[in-house]
């Protein structure tokens, strides 16, 4: 008996690996173009790390006219629930990083080197496996998981390397005959790979972002098919990349450490090893120590919570490129106007160590990118966001009309209006230009001048003498000032200063009692834009309930 009657009593069915070579041939792409891809497990939750490792994957894809592909890394079937992978692929699409190739919904895929979920490429671990086996570089192991920790136990009492390798690997001695005889008397058993490493040696790997790093040789008979027969991630990962022409394999630096072993299963499977590009993660500082972003404690670690928030795609993915490349910050400096499509990005650029997300910038970088928006773009993303997540806001936002020209106003200018950060800002920032919610208002905080009759006098005097819908804004402008000099307030503020005592207060003071009464806040965009939305009834209409709510 040999290895090759061993492999054909553990695998009898499986196809010679010749066959899935052909079958996935060599991608047919330009001279650098690079192939890579996003693995997640579908446990139902996609952590804003996984979006940042697609973005740049993807970005790289596009960038060298390569394939960005989604394969989903289901062989661990108790972490799985239920349409995990619908939320994966949802969360690509919302922010615009849909997959060239791989799985499309919970079921369907697309692209010529599937399937794309782990979990229906058995047959084609096993046909690996087997290979591996034949040639004497896999083998069945019979330990019991009692086994297992009874070994762990000892080298844990002797302060020495946990694992399953050299003396402690018992069943790499099993002689052919031994193991065909287990196996035939139905002893259970799991694949495991045969190490050639030994731990006192040294390999040196190139890693694309975190440079050169030296790493002890693996020596450890990893597990490859476990008992369900699914193999295991280190297993899948060498196959899979592969047969997928994956060109850099783009992952979080959890599995730097990884690489040894991942080096020497290709070596032994005789296959030609991918780039790695190790991503430091997004780190957060909590209260002065900085720690990775966690699913159980920061709710901005999960993609869907930006959804919830109303965070636009757009500013997301501006704001990770900032985190990516340290760089990008001047690019958009130089090219204000310009997509972040337009952006080059590079791996050897990306920081070697992990950069602290700063939601405060994040907002920052989603009132620009809102700003930029026209008030039709606003209108659309605000009101999708509001069916989703707020009734109120919908209800609002239904007078269409009405709506454009609230949003629009102070935009669409050299310096638009830069105070709305996210959708879920909408309502609290316009509400107040809609009558039925503004009837509520209760709050007037009026300023310097808050004398009762003082305010009275200003608002009428207003209404009946300075205003009309059809004034142009110069003359409003000046309109308000002579309305100021009329009541004995400066008409300029620098004049006001130079001689206090001479005035009550100045057209400044006046303009905020005009501000407050017409919208409850002392701080809004262009008032005079506001006017000429509401009109002179309803400005009028407002200054008397003003009248009629003030204390005093
Ligand atoms: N399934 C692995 C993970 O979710 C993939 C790692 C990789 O990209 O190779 O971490």
């Amino acid at each position: 008996m040999d290895y090759k009657d061993l492999a054909n009593l553990i695998f009898p069915n499986a196809k010679d690996i010749s066959y899935y070579e052909e079958k996935y041939a060599k991608r047919n792409l330009k001279e650098g173009a690079i192939v890579s891809r996003f693995a997640p497990s579908p446990t139902g939750f996609v952590h804003i790390g996984g979006l940042y490792q697609s973005l740049i994957a993807k970005k790289l894809a596009k960038q060298t006219e390569g394939v960005f592909f989604l394969r989903i890394e289901d062989t661990d079937q108790k972490r799985e629930v239920e349409n995990g992978v619908s939320d994966i692929v949802n969360s690509l699409k919302e922010f615009g990083l849909e997959p060239d190739e791989g799985m499309t919904s919970e079921n369907e895929e697309k692209g010529e080197y599937g399937p794309y979920k782990q979990s229906l490429r058995k047959e084609i671990y096993q046909a690996y496996a087997k290979y591996l086996i034949e040639q004497g570089k896999a083998y069945p192991c019979f330990c019991t998981s009692e086994e297992i920790e009874e070994i762990r136990a000892k080298q844990e009492g002797a302060k020495i390397r946990p694992g399953y390798y050299g003396v402690w690997a018992k069943c790499r001695n099993n002689t052919i005959e031994e193991m065909a005889e287990k196996i035939k008397n139905g002893e259970k058993y799991i694949i495991r790979f045969k190490s050639p490493g030994r731990e006192d040696k040294k390999i040196k790997h190139h890693d694309v972002i975190k440079g050169n790093v030296d790493f002890p040789e693996n020596d450890q008979d990893i597990v490859i098919i476990k008992a369900d027969g699914l193999p295991t991630y280190h297993f899948a990962h060498t196959v899979d990349d592969h047969l997928m022409g994956t060109t850099h394999v783009i992952r979080g630096d959890e599995w730097l450490s990884s690489v040894p072993l991942h080096l020497q299963l290709f070596h032994e499977l005789g296959f030609k090893a991918p780039k790695y590009a190790h991503i430091a993660p997004i780190m957060k500082n909590d209260n002065g120590n900085k720690r990775k972003l966690s699913k159980r404690k920061d709710a901005e670690a999960a993609v869907s919570y930006y959804e919830e928030e109303g965070i636009p795609e757009e500013a997301v993915k501006e704001y990770l490129l900032n985190i990516a490349n340290s760089n990008f910050e001047n690019w958009r400096r130089a090219n204000k106007d310009k997509s972040i499509d337009e952006f080059e990005l590079q791996l050897n650029k990306m920081s070697v160590s992990g950069a602290l997300f700063d939601m405060i910038k994040l907002l920052d970088v989603g009132k620009t990118t809102i700003s930029r928006m026209s008030a039709e773009e606003v209108y659309k993303n605000a009101y999708n966001w509001a069916e989703k997540h707020d009734k109120e806001l919908e209800e609002m936002l239904k007078d269409k009309e009405y709506s454009l020209k609230v949003l629009g106003i102070e935009r669409g200018n050299k310096k638009p209006r830069k105070d709305i950060a996210k959708w879920s800002d909408v309502k609290e920032n316009i509400e107040y230009m809609y009558d039925n919610k503004f009837e509520k208002n209760k709050e007037y905080p009026y300023q310097v001048i808050n004398d009762k009759e003082e305010i009275k006098k200003i608002l009428n005097t207003f209404i009946e003498k300075y205003y009309k819908d059809e004034n142009d804004k110069q003359t409003w402008f000046d309109n308000i000032k002579e309305l100021a000099g009329e009541l004995g307030y400066a008409k300029e503020v620098k004049e006001f200063k130079e001689n206090p005592e001479k005035y009550k207060a100045h057209v400044g003071d006046v303009s905020t009692v005009l501000r407050v009464a017409l919208t409850g806040r002392t701080n809004t965009p262009d008032m005079y834009e506001i006017m000429q939305i509401l009109g002179k009834d309803k400005i009028a209409k407002r200054f008397e309930k003003a009248i009629k709510e003030m204390k005093v």
